[in-house]
């Protein structure tokens, strides 16, 4: 469910949305996808810079929330996770900004060369790179923040809360997992699937759930700002959780 996306998709109602989700069909889409601003949000480049800072905001309103030292009065955070990355748009906007190294998690192969091949990495703000989907990465570090957005509709139900369970218990003391993601705008509430990426766009609701089911509990959720009108975006929703 990448980016910023048109909320007229057409719903088919016969079957659970998000069994329709096929892994092959996803990565194959995103094979034909441009290693760019504009390929990571979907025609909407413009949203980019109102994007980053809405999560600016978003960070530092939970950093002064924290009772945790380390994560409310440190210059920067320690080590970051970009989850379903693309080409670090958010890695290089973003988290190298408020954290010291990122690792990354981006599962098709062009996307994650882009990093590999960056800047970023050379200079040792980009740590490791794992080419996988996260339905089947788990983490072998501690993080301070592991970030997804505009990718978990990519997975089953089933395999989020699984993964959100493997997220809850790689969290540093005080760390937060923060999920970005469009919300269905369905009239029933209901899941949207996505034939063209096959990935499904859940309402606040199946979020929520998803989270209770993955023992989360939400510290802080708000609503993106500033997007341009007219464009007939989803909503767009962050969440940071932690495990209860
Ligand atoms: N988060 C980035 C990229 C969004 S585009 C940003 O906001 O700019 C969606 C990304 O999800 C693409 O890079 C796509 O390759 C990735 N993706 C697709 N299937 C995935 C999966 N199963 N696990 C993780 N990422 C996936």
């Amino acid at each position: 469910m990448p980016p910023p996306q048109p909320c007229d998709a057409a719903a088919d109602p016969s079957t659970a949305p998000d069994s329709k989700i096929s892994t092959t069909a996803s990565i194959q889409y995103w094979n034909t996808i441009s290693p760019d601003v504009n390929g990571m949000l979907g025609g909407f480049p413009q949203i980019s810079r109102i994007d980053l800072r809405g999560s600016l905001n978003f960070i530092t309103k939970l950093r002064r929330l924290s009772s945790n030292c380390q994560v409310r009065n440190a210059p920067k955070l320690l080590r970051a996770v970009d989850c379903g990355a693309g080409i670090g748009r958010v890695t290089e906007g973003f988290l190298t900004h408020i954290c010291d190294v990122v690792d990354v998690v981006e599962p098709v192969v062009k996307f994650a060369q882009v990093l590999e091949d960056g800047a970023l990495k050379q200079e040792g703000k980009i740590g490791d790179v794992y080419v996988t989907g996260l339905q089947d990465w788990t983490p072998t570090k501690t993080y301070d923040l592991i970030w997804n957005q505009w990718c978990v509709g990519h997975l089953t139900d089933t395999q989020l809360v699984a993964y959100f369970k493997r997220c809850g218990a790689a969290l540093s003391e005080g760390g937060w997992l923060v999920v970005k993601e469009n919300l269905s705008t369905h009239r029933f509430g209901e899941d949207i699937f996505d034939h063209v990426d096959s990935s499904v766009t859940r309402s606040d609701q199946k979020f929520r759930d998803l989270f209770r089911e993955a023992g989360l509990q939400i510290v802080k959720a708000e609503l993106q700002t500033g997007f341009p009108k007219g464009l007939g975006l989803y909503p767009v929703k962050m969440y940071a959780l932690r495990p209860k």
